[in-house]
């Protein structure tokens, strides 16, 4: 079972393989892994001891930053997260990023910004479209058409608890669509990037 992993030299986690989206761009629609982690299916999702157990193994200072990503919504395991990333943070003052959907408040009913407070340094959250509509059509998330704006105000609160904030946008859509997207960026007081699609 692959737990940490290696992609552009920083350290990856992969705490899980449930999301409630199903991405038309899905990495895991394009094969069993990324960076050095060949395989991250994983039989039975990873509990905290053997997380830190395979922690404890990872010379860390040969990482730029650690990662949770993975093959899955790393925040459909919230609690989990928090207590690897707060371990983590024991070991070393590497920078922590989260990258996400930004649907947590939707799986959890309940808003979930807050409780990354001090255990998450970077949120990288998902846009990838710029407007509801599109994004239905382009993520299909199990939630419907309440999740664009849900993304907005997750945004909008890990700005209050979260240093540095990024709304995401893949390279395969269109300018126009970039632009727009950009725009929500700066009216939501976060950054934006441009990602490679693979
Ligand atoms: S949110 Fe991420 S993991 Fe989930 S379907 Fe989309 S690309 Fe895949």
């Amino acid at each position: 079972m692959t737990i940490f992993y290696e992609v552009y030299g920083n350290l990856y986690v992969n705490l899980t393989n449930k999301c409630p989206c199903a991405c038309n761009f899905c990495i895991r629609t394009q094969g069993d892994g990324v960076g050095d982690g060949n395989f991250l299916w994983l039989e039975c999702e990873p509990q905290i001891d053997e997380i830190k157990k395979d922690f404890d193994k990872i010379e860390i200072d040969k990482y730029n930053e650690i990662v949770f990503c993975g093959f899955g919504e790393p925040l459909e395991r919230l609690d989990t997260l928090i207590e690897t990333a707060r371990y983590i943070k024991s070991k070393t003052d590497k920078i922590i990023r989260l990258n996400t959907n930004g649907l947590s408040d939707l799986i959890y009913n309940e808003p979930t910004a807050q409780k990354l407070q001090g255990v998450i340094d970077v949120v990288s959250i998902s846009l990838n479209a710029p407007d509801s509509a599109t994004y239905m059509q382009r993520c299909n998330p199990r939630f419907g058409e309440k999740s664009f704006d849900a993304i907005l105000k997750f945004a909008n609160d890990c700005t209050r608890y979260i240093k540095t904030v990024i709304f995401t946008v893949v390279d395969c859509i269109d300018d126009g669509e970039i632009e727009k997207c950009r725009k929500i960026a700066k009216e939501s007081g976060v950054e934006f990037r441009v990602r490679k699609f693979q």
